[in-house]
């Protein structure tokens, strides 16, 4: 909740935004990079990751027309007019069977960050698995209780909206513990749900040979996007650095190329630090992306680049957020 004081000086921030962003666009043009994660129809759809295809093809179409569309892994400096470059961060199927005729169909280039312990695995995104433990519908058990030294504790199940703030509780813990411990408490989840086993189809991830094929697209670039999708600052810095150069290493021997950009898991402020900029250097990565919002300029530190994430919305809607994000 925003007080009243904040309420009051918004609009003078916004506009002091937009005159610093007029006068540095003058000196140079920006570059708006932007963040997508799936594009499909999803019955549910609870972090607001999926675009339909329908706006995807919209938005693509807006881009193509009005706006020039520039690669990640590519040199800036002798831009003149904003531009803007598309991503995608996780790897899901769909980003082949139903983003990929579209990028195609408009001529869209983009770049896809993967996750490499989910190229092939059965199962899904442990953020996915915990949706569909508690909310999936059907019956459940009246409560739920989650044994762990630090988080452990019984709450309600019985109602949908106890289910809701139980998922949302457990996200929020999860992004601040490390991977056995997740896996842990998605055993534990299973078992008292009853749901889980392999991947629901809408929610599953490429495997190693539809990486190539989407690879072999020359729309598209694959970028690494670390290990088992953890937020890399709550890791020791031996395993960020595990995270960084073998997500980097099993794409390169996979596509038989070289892999120049990195997405920070997450990507907010909390979920990199100095340490993952540098092992991501040492990596030999040339930009990384974050999911805070902002444009890029030739003064950005390319290991630090803000995103503008992109909602499921409609041309209009995309047109208005698109201005917005250029002034
Ligand atoms: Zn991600």
């Amino acid at each position: 909740m925003r007080t009243v004081v904040e309420q009051a000086v918004a609009p003078g921030y916004r506009m002091l935004r937009r005159l610093k962003n007029r006068v540095l666009n003058l000196v140079d043009a920006p570059v708006i990079v932007l963040a997508y994660h799936r594009v499909t129809r999803l019955a549910s759809d609870p972090h607001q990751l999926a675009v339909k295809p329908e706006n995807f093809r919209a938005q693509m179409q807006h881009l193509r027309q009005n706006c020039r569309c520039v690669r990640l892994n590519e040199e800036w400096s002798g831009l003149r007019e904003p531009a803007v470059a598309v991503t995608f961060d996780d790897g899901y199927a769909d980003n082949l069977h139903e983003a990929l005729p579209i990028l195609a169909e408009t001529g869209v280039p983009a770049t896809v960050f993967v996750s490499t312990g989910m190229l092939g695995n059965p199962g899904e995104f442990w953020s996915d698995d915990l949706a569909r433990q508690l909310l999936d519908g059907g019956d459940y058990p009246p409560s739920f209780e989650l044994r762990d030294r630090e988080h452990g504790g019984r709450w309600p199940a019985a109602s949908p909206a106890e289910r809701q703030t139980l998922h949302d509780r457990l996200h929020r813990a999860m992004l601040k513990i490390e991977p056995p411990r997740r896996e842990d408490w998605l055993g534990q989840l299973a078992r008292w749900s009853g749901r889980g086993g392999t991947a629901r189809a809408t929610h599953r991830t490429l495997t190693p040979a539809e990486l190539r094929e989407l690879s072999a697209s020359p729309l598209v670039t694959i970028g690494a996007h670390g290990v088992t999708h953890t937020p890399l600052a709550l890791l020791p810095e031996a395993e960020q650095r595990r995270e960084i150069t073998q997500s980097r290493r099993e794409l390169e021997e996979l596509l038989g190329r070289e892999v120049t950009v990195f997405s920070y898991p997450f990507g907010g402020w909390r979920q990199f630090d100095g340490t993952t900029r540098r092992l991501c250097r040492e990596a030999g990565f040339r930009r990384a992306v974050t999911t805070f919002p902002g444009q890029v300029h030739r003064w950005t530190d390319p290991l630090q680049l803000p995103r503008q994430l992109v909602r499921d919305w409609n041309a209009a809607t995309f047109a208005a957020r698109m201005e917005s994000f250029r002034v």
